[in-house]
């Protein structure tokens, strides 16, 4: 299984933490201190075991893009695809989680959380993707050049969401196991990391 049911999505959950054990290469030490993904009291629902999590990376790193992309299209079942539910693209495989992103796109919508700019930065075009950039204390540059921008706040809990510069959403989602939102019910308002686009490809 290479996916699970998250915030009424299907998210990809790599294993958290720095490498080698984990995939979260630009984590920074108030992430690693505060990441829900820690939490004894992480939704029961959303509680995936290292092994798992481990198991999906493998399957990432050693199948070639269309045997993903094919058992990908098999699990989502008409959901979202939302991308490191836990950790984040590995070092050295932007290039090949773009290529599955940009197969799937036609076909499904796609958001999620990097802190990998390489990724983000293939995928700034993409119709149908909203991978937003994840930059704690941003520079005034950081705002004026990054288009989807995600800003944690460890204290609440919540993510500021902001797109073309514009404070969108205080994402509240149960990623946390805390909150009521969810990226079906953005994707549907166009709210969110979905802010401004419609089900017709149109964006911002
Ligand atoms: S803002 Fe909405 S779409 Fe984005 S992660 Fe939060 S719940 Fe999901």
């Amino acid at each position: 299984m290479l996916t699970y049911n998250f915030s009424n999505a299907r998210g990809i959950f790599f294993p958290a933490g720095l490498p080698p054990d984990g995939t979260c290469f630009y984590a920074t030490e108030a992430c690693l201190k505060y990441c829900c993904i820690y939490k004894k009291t992480l939704s029961h629902k959303i509680i995936i075991g290292y092994e798992k999590k481990k198991k999906a990376l493998d399957y990432f790193i050693t199948q070639p893009v269309r045997v993903i992309v094919n058992k990908l299209r098999q699990e989502y079942n008409n959901k979202i695809l939302y991308w490191f539910a836990s950790g984040d693209c590995p070092l050295g495989y932007e290039k090949k989680i773009a290529q599955i992103i940009r197969h799937l796109s036609p076909e499904t919508p796609q958001n999620g959380f990097t802190r990998n700019k390489k990724l983000y930065n293939f995928l700034t075009n993409e119709k149908n993707v909203r991978l937003m950039l994840t930059i704690e204390k941003p520079s005034f540059e950081d705002f004026i050049n990054t288009d989807r921008l995600a800003v944690p706040n460890y204290k609440t809990g919540l993510v500021d969401i902001y797109i073309k510069q514009k404070l969108v959403a205080k994402c509240s989602s149960e990623s946390c196991g805390e909150f009521e939102d969810n990226c079906t019910a953005c994707y549907q308002s166009g709210r969110g990391c979905f802010y401004g686009m419609f089900k017709n490809g149109l964006s911002y």
